[in-house]
Parts: structure tokens; sequence; C-alpha cells
């Protein structure tokens, strides 16, 4: 049974003060908007509407948390990048954003979505700048792998590895397809093992 399934949809946040208080784990999920983001989080509980994947990009302006049961959350952070936000959204978003990945404790990880057609954008440059400070590992999922071919994926792959690993520590990576159900058992493995302790009654995946 995929590990997120029974995730369920908790609150959501508009701004800083609405965030529910710090409890158990979180992990993060960013990206520039249209990356594959919402695809993935669902894909990943495998539950077609969980993130509601919008038709049109970066409207969704909500800090949205998914709960696991235990105070452990899925959290989709609104994308970023979307070139039709207005200047004053644009701003008020990206100090949201870096004031929950900076100050909040419970978060246990960020998983940074991006299109592997189009990896480390300068926003998502900005992204791991601002988060790789804290120590806390990053997971790079490189989205809509189906739209490459294997040598190409593979390429892209060693490449942004090399950069992640040349640039910011902590960093992990790997392909990721929602529509061919490609990487879900490697990144629920590396999520798994942010959210629960081996105490946890977890699948042997994560154990
Ligand atoms: P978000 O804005 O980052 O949440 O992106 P969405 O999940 O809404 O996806 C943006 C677009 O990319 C949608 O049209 C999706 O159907 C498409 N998409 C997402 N994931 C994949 C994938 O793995 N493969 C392909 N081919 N398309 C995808």
């Amino acid at each position: 049974m995929p590990l997120f399934q029974n995730a369920t949809f908790h609150i959501s946040a508009h701004k800083l003060s609405e965030l529910p208080p710090p409890a158990g784990v979180e992990v993060a999920f960013a990206g520039r908007s249209n990356a594959g983001k919402s695809s993935a989080l669902n894909t990943l509980a495998n539950h077609n509407r969980l993130a509601f994947v919008s038709k049109q990009p970066g409207r969704t302006q909500l800090i949205n948390f998914f709960s696991l049961g235990n105070d452990r959350f899925l959290v989709d952070l609104p994308g970023y990048g979307y070139a039709k936000v207005p200047e004053a959204m644009r701003k008020h978003w990206q100090l949201t954003l870096a004031s929950y990945l900076s100050q909040r404790p419970c978060i246990g990880g960020l998983v940074l979505v991006m299109d592997c057609r189009h990896p480390l954008t300068p926003l998502d440059r900005q992204m791991l700048d601002w988060y790789s400070p804290s120590g806390k590992p990053i997971h790079a999922l490189l989205t809509k792998s189906d739209k490459l071919s294997r040598q190409a994926a593979n390429q892209t792959l060693q490449q942004v590895r090399k950069e992640l690993e040349a640039n910011w520590g902590n960093c992990s990576v790997q392909l990721f397809s929602s529509l061919k159900k490609q990487g879900v058992e490697e990144a629920e493995t590396v999520i798994g093992r942010w959210l629960f302790t081996p105490e946890d009654d977890v699948p042997d995946a994560v154990a």
C-alpha cells in the first residue's frame, strides 16, 4: 500500500499567522508553477484530487496541509515564478515562503519539484539558497520524466546531481513521472525516512 495513501486535507493558510501550531513533522513541497507539484502529491497519495491540479498556474496561493495521521503532514507550498502574478502578490508570497521555510522548526525536509526539461531555474536556486542553510535535507523530484528519452532523462539527472552537490549540501535527486507512476517508491522511501522514525508503525520500505 502506498505510504501516503491515507493523506487527507487538513488546513489551508493564506498567511503565516494562519499556520497550525508546529507539531510533529512536516515535509514541504515547493516548486515553480506548472512543474507538476500537485500531480506529484496526488500520485504519492494515490489520490486523483488531493492537491488540485491547476488549469491556470499560479492561482492557488495557499499553503495546504495534508495530514497523514500522528501529527505527520505533507505541505503543499504555493508555486512560484508565474509571470502573470501581480508584483505585490509575488513579493508577499516570496516573503511568506522564505519565512515559512526558515522559521518552521518542524519541517523534516524539503521536496523541490522541478520539470526535468527545465531544472534549476533562478527561482529554484533561490529556494535552495534559502533552505540549504537550515541543514535539513532537500530532495529534488525531476518530474515529467516521461517527456524525455531515457538517455536524456538520465543525463539531466546526473547534471542536476552534480550541480546540487557542488552548490548546496544535503541534497538528493531523482526522476519522477506522475503520468507513468515512475519514481514513486524511491520518493516514498526518502520522504518516509524524514517523517517516520523506526518506532513508528510504517511499511518495510522505509523502516
Ligand atoms: P503544479 O502547478 O506544479 O502543481 O503542476 P500540475 O501538477 O498542475 O501540472 C502541470 C501540468 O503538467 C498539468 O497539465 C499536468 O497534467 C502536467 N503534468 C504533471 N505531471 C506530469 C507528468 O509526470 N508527466 C506529464 N507528461 N505531464 C505531467
